[in-house]
């Protein structure tokens, strides 16, 4: 690192924003003459951010042509002399043919998040099949950048990269595509030359409400071609909220989808975030009664039950005209904007939800007696002695529980 011209960060997500955020210092003690670039969903959303911490090119949306541009640029030319402005777009939607990513360096796939399915667990590779959404949740990052647009990674390269994977002891591929049904002309030829030529392959995807719902004639298809599991980001089970977050689909709907799945035979791994700025404590109370009634309280892993609305720079929700009173300065360390809300037992009974979950993952305590201790503390009333139990054994999981 010490030698290299081009320092580039990928910031695909909140999370790698902030790490970013706490390591610049030690990057810059130990390379000072680098030019440093900042790439990915969360990049341009913190532009402003990233350039008051030193970052001189920021790169969003599909990014490989700018990267492979600067890169070149500086083979010829010192950083010092660029010009002042970057001449890569902040965000680019141009259409790319894509490369096998090389993945010569990166850690062993043992080293990362595991699937747990019957108790075993398989080693899990991970590639996406397109990026971006032609979807505008509010609450969701992939908008403010991708505005509705999606593109693909063309079909070799996505078979060639889990080829690579497979050779490395890949037993899974997790699809990272915002949704895998945003063009299921292109995704659907991909699970089953797949499946074709790894039968023993399995594999998950995210698939919203909506298109659980339009395209059930799939559904078949992704269980012919061994799909383990579908998450799904159905955010809330209160038809008031899905509506402020645009989500397209209601709680009828998500039910409807429900029943689909379990008919095919497929999972369905739901997300939630319970607490926004309109949750009130009976409604709190009523999500987890419907997940007991939905046989859904141990499909959910608990960090599902205390998500709380992040507000990132950019976010389509601080359109809506009450959020204007409800929300802070930007937090340039949280990287979000704070908001609380107007009953304040709410943001008390997230904070100690949180605090639960951590303690008793470090006990590796069962999501059911997480979901019970949960329960307990919503005071959400008598829990139900016929509560339906399934064991968790019987569903699959990663190790590393999907939230941005
Ligand atoms: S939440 Fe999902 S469906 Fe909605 S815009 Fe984001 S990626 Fe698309």
């Amino acid at each position: 690192m010490e030698e290299a011209d081009l320092l580039a960060f990928f910031l695909p997500m909140h999370t790698a924003t902030r790490l970013f955020q706490k390591l610049i210092d030690k990057v810059r003690a130990a390379n000072s003459h680098a030019h440093l670039c900042g790439y990915g969903l969360y990049a341009p959303l913190n532009d402003a951010l990233l350039r008051r911490l030193g970052v001189q090119t920021v790169i969003g949306g599909e990014f490989e042509q700018g990267l492979s541009d600067l890169a070149r640029r500086l083979s010829v030319t010192r950083s010092g002399e660029l010009p002042y402005r970057q001449p890569e777009p902040l965000i680019s939607m141009a259409r790319q043919q894509f490369r096998v990513p090389d993945r010569t360096g990166l850690p062993a796939l043992g080293a990362y998040a595991q699937l747990v399915t019957d108790g075993a667990t398989r080693r899990v590779g991970y590639t996406e099949a397109s990026r971006g959404c032609k979807h505008l949740c509010r609450h969701c990052p992939v908008v403010p950048v991708y505005r509705g647009l999606f593109r693909i990674v063309q079909r070799d390269v996505v078979l060639q990269d889990i080829r690579q994977q497979v050779a490395a002891g890949a037993q899974h591929i997790t699809f990272g595509d915002p949704d895998f049904f945003n063009g299921p002309g292109h995704a659907v030829p991909i699970v089953e030359a797949l499946h074709s030529e790894w039968p023993e392959l399995t594999y998950d995807v995210t698939i919203k409400v909506e298109h659980l719902l339009n395209h059930r004639e799939l559904l078949p298809v992704l269980k012919a071609t061994n799909c383990l599991f579908v998450t799904s980001a159905v955010e809330s089970l209160d038809d008031e909220v899905l509506d402020k977050l645009a989500k397209g689909h209601t709680r009828a709907g998500f039910e409807e989808a429900l029943q689909l799945m379990r008919a095919t035979g497929l999972a369905l791994s739901p997300t939630f975030i319970p607490f926004t700025p309109w949750t009130t404590l009976e409604a709190y109370r009523e999500f987890l009664r419907a997940l007991v009634d939905l046989e859904l309280a141990e499909q959910v892993a608990p960090i599902q039950l205390a998500i709380r609305l992040l507000l990132p720079e950019g976010s389509l929700v601080l359109e809506l005209p009450e959020m204007r009173t409800r929300i802070q300065p930007f937090d340039t360390r949280a990287l979000c904007y704070p908001w609380q809300n107007t009953d304040g037992r709410l943001d008390v009974l997230c904070s100690s939800v949180q605090e639960l979950i951590k303690r008793q993952e470090r006990r590796h305590q069962s999501r059911w007696d997480i979901f019970r201790q949960i329960w307990d503390l919503a005071q959400a009333g008598e829990f139900p002695v016929d509560a339906p139990m399934v064991s968790r054994a019987t569903i699959p999981y990663l190790t590393e529980p999907w939230y941005c």
